[in-house]
């Protein structure tokens, strides 16, 4: 049988990826209690780590998880998972669960939080969808309010993302994009979404409930080099349906390009917005890391 490539740092040392970590007591576990970060490295370096940790850190400031480890230790802690992977270009899961604790929701039952990071392939979409484009459809399941859970808390908590995208994939698409309560477009199920109108770059803002995403952030910085005229806007789906190009960004997604929203066909897939962003994404990809990265040449 084919060697496994994962590998998996759990409280401070390298363990068996395949062999079981976590509790039926852990309240990650049992409640979705605990944040996440998901991570590419590329010829084994990972991409915006600094990012990435601040992100992690407010999140378990955000819900009062007070981390074993700080932005120094989880930085060792990532570097040594990447040293024990095979991979040169790869994916980082790294999680704090609030811990084991009681059966109980109470998380003052839980001593200490469990802190792990996976090293392994990651494949998201098809090779193909990278290329030709990906179907998306907007849910009925509305995002969860910002006042409920805010979106900037990247947390455990993806079921209401998960009722979307089994309603996108059974509407035949590969992707789903959810409203807010208002009827304001948010984000995909794990990835940001922008679109292009009138040659300018929109994008949800937070307040609206899309998350901060990393990979949404570097974009808006590439827009700004290149002179693109890109902002935050709120969107409705009349924005979407009537865009010129449209394509939803995210760590595992890198940048995927969409060329049909609700079985409807946009004009050019991918655009020349998108396809200009795509090649400076790389580009800076190969500035940082060092390598030509994952997403799909133009
Ligand atoms: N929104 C959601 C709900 C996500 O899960 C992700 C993936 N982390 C993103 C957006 C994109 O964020 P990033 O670019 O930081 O990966």
């Amino acid at each position: 049988p084919e060697q496994s490539v994962a590998r998996c740092w759990f409280n401070g040392r390298l363990v068996d990826p395949a062999a079981p970590q976590i509790s039926v007591y852990d309240h990650g576990l049992l409640y979705g209690d605990g944040v996440f970060e998901g991570i590419r490295f590329y010829a084994r370096r990972p991409f915006r780590l600094q990012a990435h940790l601040d992100r992690l850190l407010r999140s378990a400031r955000a819900i009062a998880l007070e981390l074993p480890y700080d932005a120094e230790a989880l930085t060792a802690a990532v570097h040594e998972t990447i040293a024990a992977c095979p991979l040169d270009d790869g994916y980082l899961r790294l999680v704090a669960t609030r811990g084991i604790g009681t059966l109980g929701i109470d998380p003052r039952s839980c001593a200490r939080p469990n802190v792990f990071v996976v090293a392994d392939r990651i494949v998201l979409a098809a090779e193909s969808s990278r290329t030709r484009g990906l179907r998306v459809a907007i849910a009925a399941t509305r995002r969860l309010p910002a006042d409920g859970l805010d979106p900037r808390i990247k947390s455990l908590n993806y079921l209401n993302h998960i009722l979307a995208r089994m309603e996108a994939s059974r509407a035949g698409a590969d992707e789903a994009l959810l409203l807010n309560a208002q009827g304001r477009v948010t984000e995909g199920s794990g990835d940001n979404v922008f679109v292009v109108r009138g040659g300018e770059l929109l994008t949800p803002p937070g307040i609206d409930g899309a998350l901060e995403g990393v990979t949404r952030a570097v974009v808006l910085e590439l827009a700004a080099a290149l002179g693109l005229p890109a902002r935050e806007a709120s969107l409705a789906p009349y924005e979407l349906h009537t865009a010129e190009e449209c394509f939803l960004t995210g760590t595992a997604a890198e940048l995927l390009p969409v060329r049909e929203i609700d079985g409807r066909a946009l004009p050019s897939c991918p655009g020349p917005v998108t396809r200009a962003i795509q090649d400076a994404y790389l580009a800076l990809i190969a500035r940082e890391c060092g390598t030509e990265g994952q997403a799909a040449p133009t």
